[in-house]
C-alpha cells in the first residue's frame, strides 16, 4: 500500500482510488509511480486480457467464412420490414443534439468554438466592406447580358425607392443602387 498525492494505490489488488487502474486494467499514473518506486516491471501489472496469450486463445478456433445470402436457409416467412415512421407533430429540429458535457451553443460561440457556417455568414465583402448576405458571389467578368440585367435591376431599385419616397417612406430612398 503506497500513499501518493491524493490517491491510494494497492499494487497487489491492482487497485487505485482514482479507479482508472481497476476500470481499464492498465496502471494509471499513480500506480506507475508506485510500481517504479518498488522497482517492479509495469508490464506485470497490465490485465491478462491485453496479453498476446489472450489474443491467441481468442482466435485459436477456426473462423469459417460466411456464405453469400443466397446460400442462407429459407424460413418461408415474410421478410422483416423496418417499423413505420412515427412523425410527431411540430417543426423538426435542425440543430445538432449537443453532448451532455458540451456547453450550450451560444456560450460555445462566445468561447471561440465557432461553427464554419457562422464564419461564412458573418464574413464581409472585401471590396465593399458590406456584410455577406449569402447567395451567389458577383460575376467578375460580366458579359453583355449580365450587364443588361444589372442595369435593369438598378433601374428597378431606383423606381421602387422613388415610389417609396412618394408614398411617405422617405427613409427607404437610400435602398436603390447599393445591391448590384
Ligand atoms: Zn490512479
Amino acid at each position: 500500500m503506497n500513499q501518493g498525492g491524493g490517491f491510494t494505490v494497492n499494487l497487489e489488488g491492482k487497485i487505485c482510488t482514482c479507479r482508472r487502474f481497476q476500470l481499464t486494467g492498465i496502471p494509471c499514473g499513480h500506480a506507475l509511480a508506485a510500481i517504479w518506486f518498488c522497482n517492479h516491471q509495469s508490464h506485470a501489472y497490465v490485465h491478462l486480457c491485453y496479453k498476446i496469450e489472450a489474443f491467441k486463445k481468442c482466435y485459436e478456433h477456426t473462423v469459417y467464412p460466411v456464405p453469400s445470402p443466397d446460400k442462407w436457409p429459407k424460413t418461408g416467412q415474410n421478410p422483416i420490414l423496418p417499423p413505420d415512421a412515427n412523425i410527431l407533430p411540430g417543426k423538426p429540429k435542425k440543430n445538432r443534439r449537443r453532448d451532455v458535457d458540451e456547453p450550450p451553443l451560444q456560450i460555445a460561440q462566445r468561447q471561440g468554438e465557432l461553427v464554419q457556417l457562422c464564419i461564412v455568414a458573418n464574413a464581409r465583402n472585401l471590396d465593399t466592406g458590406q456584410k455577406n448576405k449569402g447567395g451567389k458571389p458577383p460575376i467578375q467578368n460580366p458579359n453583355k447580358l449580365t450587364l443588361k440585367r444589372r442595369k435593369r435591376r438598378e433601374k428597378e431599385n431606383v423606381r421602387k425607392a422613388r415610389q417609396a419616397a412618394e408614398g411617405g417612406g422617405a427613409g427607404l430612398a437610400e435602398a436603390g443602387g447599393s445591391n448590384t
